[in-house]
């Protein structure tokens, strides 16, 4: 049976002189393996190899479960829709490898998620825009749009932190806008647990043996993700280190390309 779908390519191995075996995350199948054959050949039917974000309608022929489906056609989109220059700014193409990556790893084959599709070619053209407008590419923009593809990524596949009070208590993280001392008050004091998904309050912390201090900057922005945008670089960096200690938790593993991201 042939199936035609949406795709973006989220991993390329070279198979053979002439082949690809390929990951791609469709918006309607879900997560997919398969083969293109002949990919490499210089008169590919499909254009030529397989890059990483290469994205199109692609016709595969399903195959067994366990087995790799057989790509039969591609039609790459055409215009702002080619990540191609994504390359050009090394920061940038690092967390589009993160996101790939953790895309890969949190979701199963044939399980669609449609909106997550969406998100995900929203964050490549997104980083590819704010790469191609400003040099140098502005990192924190960069940062600001991983961290919220990767809370994206945890809601979508049902695993969506809380942030906006304590899982315990139910306490508000929410501090009073009329406070301007916030790291004194003890109010803004919160924790974020990765064995119960979310926040911790200061009276319920002592109960939870792997949680880490938030800044009270940190908890701001995660209690309202439209502060993200105006953040300075040592919150965003406190964020995603804790989004990466919770990946690494989740997945029982830590992510490969997380190394590239919050490297000092
Ligand atoms: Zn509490």
């Amino acid at each position: 049976m042939l199936t035609k779908d949406t795709a973006i390519c989220i991993r390329a191995i070279d198979y053979s002189e002439t082949s690809q075996i390929l990951t791609f995350f469709t918006r309607d199948t879900g997560k997919i393996g398969a083969i293109a054959k002949g990919s490499k050949r210089p008169k590919s039917s499909f254009g030529g190899p397989f890059e990483i974000f290469s994205y199109g309608k692609i016709v595969f022929a399903e195959s067994n479960k366990d087995k790799l489906s057989t790509l039969t056609e591609f039609e790459p989109a055409l215009g702002s829709a080619d990540f191609s220059s994504l390359n050009t700014n090394l920061f940038t193409l690092n967390c589009c490898l993160f996101g790939a990556e953790l895309l890969n790893k949190l979701t199963h084959d044939y399980d669609p998620h449609p909106q997550l599709f969406d998100d995900f070619l929203q964050f490549l053209q997104n980083a590819q825009s704010s790469t191609s407008i400003k040099h140098p590419a502005p990192s924190n923009d960069i940062l600001t749009l991983l961290i919220l593809f990767q809370l994206s990524l945890l809601k979508e596949t049902g695993l969506q932190p809380v942030l906006s009070h304590c899982v315990n208590c139910k306490s508000r993280s929410r501090p009073e806008r009329s406070r301007r001392d916030a790291s004194r008050d003890t109010r803004y004091e919160f924790y974020f647990s990765s064995s119960v998904n979310g926040l911790i309050c200061r009276d319920c912390e002592a109960a939870f043996p792997d949680k880490i201090r938030l800044s009270p900057k940190a908890v701001n922005c995660l209690s309202n993700l439209k502060l993200l945008a105006g953040a300075k670089e040592n919150t965003l960096k406190e964020i995603e280190k804790l989004l990466t200690l919770h990946f690494t938790e989740t997945l029982g593993q830590k992510p490969k390309m997380a190394k590239y991201i919050l490297s000092p």
